[in-house]
């Protein structure tokens, strides 16, 4: 294929350049990736625009860190020293010092674009920025900020404390002394990088969402139940979470605006949205973060909705 780059050696960049790191966006994914950066020894300096979303992203870390300690995964003084690395902040001063700002807030490309006008006028010029996209073009948000050559996507699973991969994705002025000290960056958190090619949705939900939305395809036209669609994979095709279930913990607003992107990036068909996971976001149905999507959160187990 003509886009795939030639393998290039380089050598190890230093990691210890990066110390502070920022984080825009405290939601699901913003909150993971804040507790593994401060276990991992950085600075972490998270902002987000809400400020109950920050009382509730130290909640969070606070019990997952907690957790850790019960297990004897991390000591009672490694989870204190975590918890100290770890500032919060609405105001984008917060990130001034910052030698990596990873932006993970929500999946619109609009919102994207205003919270780099912000960020790039207070941060000083040699910090590299990523962004946590689960879909967007790593090359296009690149081009909005003042320093694309340092700007790449730095995509984490969900959970983030639990999920070992994080896809690394070049836009086009990526340069390659960026992208190594990002790897180098991932492999410190104990985490395994694999690289990816600047196309919509890149590699995992290329693959995952039209899956996902086929399972609503299957759900709107009748043909199994929220449980019996979910139990199929689960116990069919070896998958630890059903589609739906799945959906569910991605959020459906997301699962939504990826699908947007295949759909327009790749203009193909086959990706088409289906119209039940559409009503779903209309309603406010986002999944586990509202407490309602395929299945219905608010008493001791999930209770599947249709
Ligand atoms: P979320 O809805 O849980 O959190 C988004 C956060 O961004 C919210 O706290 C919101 O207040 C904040 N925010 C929105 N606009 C902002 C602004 N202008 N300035 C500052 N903060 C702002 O979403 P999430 O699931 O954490 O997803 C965040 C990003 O991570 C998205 O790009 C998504 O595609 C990507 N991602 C999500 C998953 C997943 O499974 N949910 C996995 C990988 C990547």
């Amino acid at each position: 294929m003509t886009h795939m780059r030639p393998a290039t050696t380089t050598t190890t960049p230093d990691v210890t350049a990066i110390r502070d790191v920022g984080i825009i966006g405290a939601g699901q994914m913003g909150t993971g990736i804040a507790q593994v950066f401060a276990q991992a020894g950085f600075n972490v300096h998270l902002l987000d625009m809400a400020e109950d979303r920050l009382s509730a992203a130290m909640g969070t870390i606070t019990k997952g860190l907690g957790r850790l300690a019960e297990k004897g995964k991390i000591s009672e003084s490694d989870k204190w020293d975590a918890l100290a690395r770890i500032r919060v902040g609405v105001a984008y001063d917060l990130l001034a010092d910052c030698d990596l700002v990873i932006e993970a807030a929500s999946e619109n490309e609009q919102v994207k674009r205003a919270i780099f006008a912000q960020l790039c006028p207070v941060l000083k010029p040699e910090a590299h920025i990523a962004s946590n996209t689960s879909s967007i073009s790593i090359t296009r948000l690149g081009a909005s900020t003042d320093r694309p050559t340092k700007f790449m996507g730095m995509h984490f699973m969900n959970p983030v404390p639990v999920m070992q991969l994080v896809e690394l994705i070049r836009g086009i002025a990526t340069d390659e002394t960026a992208f190594a000290l990002v790897r180098e960056v991932v492999l410190k958190l104990g985490k395994s990088p694999v690289s990816s090619e600047d196309f919509p949705a890149f590699i995992v939900n290329r693959v995952l969402l039209p899956m996902i939305n086929e399972a609503v395809y299957t759900l709107y036209e009748g043909v199994g139940s929220v449980e019996s669609i979910d139990t199929a994979l689960r116990l069919g095709a070896n998958h630890p979470m059903g589609p739906l279930q799945l959906a569910d913990f991605i959020g459906l607003d997301t699962c939504l605006a990826i699908m947007q992107v295949l759909h327009e990036g790749l203009a193909d068909s086959k990706y088409r949205p289906c119209p039940l996971l559409v009503k779903y976001v209309e309603a406010g149905w986002l999944g586990r973060k509202t407490g309602r999507g395929f299945y219905d959160y608010a008493g001791p187990a999930p209770v599947p909705t249709r």
